[in-house]
């Protein structure tokens, strides 16, 4: 009512859905879908029902990070969209819609409307956590999200180059203005960690991402370093969650998990 008081678009809650967090990230290739994929994944092995919405609507990666393709079903008393699912977790992606190498060319306004359907018109039944994963910046569709949508929070990844932790920030200030919480800031690609002799060497810097937790007063959540097998599987649609469940790289999730 307050926000309607002030003319300020009212946000809603995504039907069936108890939670929802977005994962953002100022730049590109810093490795926000990765995380996204691989938190949702963490949280899923609580036993929590976990759905993955991806926002993407130009570089959709859910669907070969979660292994996935085709067209969803819809439900037909009202047109909705029924999400995929694999590792136990549904995904919902424009990806689905369109073949993996074609591009889509649309204007703002028919990247409007494919968004207000994935956010508006997706079947998760009975979610406890939506994780959403945005397109990386501060654009049209990170607004549109952030005013139309109750949000618990928003996590952001980076990696600790200064080039990244500006537009980091930028992202920050961007979220804090609209009122969306800031859950805290992952590093990502901070440390390469020898497989032989397990020397670590900070290839981007080591405290950047920490030092920005500091200065914009927010939660630092983790740390996960660059390895080879995250990629690989990542490429392969096995993210390291489900593949390496054993591993520090998917402990590193999980702990992280816990604290969103
Ligand atoms: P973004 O969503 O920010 O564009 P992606 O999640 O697509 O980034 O990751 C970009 C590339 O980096 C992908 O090839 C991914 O497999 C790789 N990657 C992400 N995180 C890691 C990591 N911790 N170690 C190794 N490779 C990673």
């Amino acid at each position: 009512e307050e926000r309607m008081r002030r003319g300020l678009p009212t946000k809603r809650l995504i039907r069936g859905v108890k939670r929802v967090i977005a994962v953002a990230s100022g730049k590109g290739g810093v490795g926000k879908s990765t995380t996204a994929v691989n938190l949702a994944l963490a949280v899923s092995s609580f036993k929590k029902n976990v759905g993955i919405l991806d926002a993407d609507i130009f570089g959709p990666s859910i669907p070969r990070l979660m292994n996935l393709k085709g067209e969803p079903n819809i439900v037909e008393s009202n047109g909705n969209l029924i999400p995929l699912v694999n590792y136990g977790v549904k995904a919902m992606s424009m990806g689905f819609m369109v073949g993996e190498e074609s591009p889509i060319v649309w204007r703002g306004l028919m990247v409007m409307k494919a968004l207000q359907q994935l956010l508006h018109q997706v079947h998760w039944d009975e979610l406890d956590l939506l994780v959403i994963d945005m397109p990386p910046g501060t654009g049209d569709t990170q607004l549109t999200i952030s005013q139309q949508i109750e949000l618990s929070g928003v996590v952001i990844v980076s990696t600790p180059q200064d080039i990244a932790l500006i537009d980091a920030k930028k992202g920050a200030n961007m979220f804090s203005k609209v009122s969306v919480p800031i859950l805290g800031i992952i590093q990502n690609m901070s440390t390469f960690i020898c497989p032989n002799c397990q020397h670590q060497n900070y290839i981007f810097g080591k405290d950047g991402t920490n030092k920005v937790a500091k200065d914009l007063n927010i939660d630092f959540l983790g740390d996960i370093p660059l390895d080879a097998d995250i990629c690989d599987l990542s490429d392969l649609g096995k993210p390291i969650v489900v593949a390496k469940p054993d591993s520090i790289y998917a402990k590193g999730y999980k702990d992280i998990a816990l604290k969103v």
